[in-house]
């Protein structure tokens, strides 16, 4: 967002909700992402600016400016890496470990592939993922990671 349009003093980021949350800032999610992954009951129990928290180890998903917040398990998409076995891009149902294997045998092309196919419109980041976002760069930042070149 381009701060230079913005007149009024934005209000601190809320933070994930303790006790059951984590504390950590969340990324400000859009209606059509709640809707993919919530019931209209659930959504209901959200203000509406929510966001979402993409801590690992935390059970909370979504929250609002008031502390309420939706546990990870209501997702319909299971988010990597608050779960480990899910996906790391649910567009296109490539797993962490694959991009780990293919890392560490030197090999780009399959990532390569990825991301292209990841920034094209076949993408559905906003309905796909419970973070709405992109994992391009989650993906970048993994394969270099484990890159061993040949
Ligand atoms: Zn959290």
């Amino acid at each position: 967002m381009n701060k230079a349009f913005v007149s009024e003093p934005e209000p601190a980021e809320p933070r994930c909700p303790t006790p059951n949350g984590c504390d950590s800032l969340g990324q400000r999610v859009t209606r059509k992402t709640l809707e993919s992954q919530l019931s209209e009951d659930q959504i209901a129990t959200l203000a509406d600016k929510a966001y979402y928290c993409s801590s690992p180890g935390c059970l909370v998903a979504y929250f609002d400016d008031w502390g309420t917040a939706v546990p990870a398990s209501a997702l319909r998409t299971s988010a990597y890496p608050k779960d480990p076995e899910a996906p790391i891009c649910p567009c296109f149902g490539v797993s962490a470990e694959e991009i780990r294997t293919n890392a560490e045998a030197g090999s780009r092309e399959r990532i390569r592939e990825l991301l292209e196919k990841a920034e094209s419109h076949e993408a559905r980041c906003e309905t796909c993922s419970p973070s709405g976002e992109s994992c391009v760069t989650e993906v970048r930042r993994l394969f270099l990671q484990h890159f061993q070149p040949k």
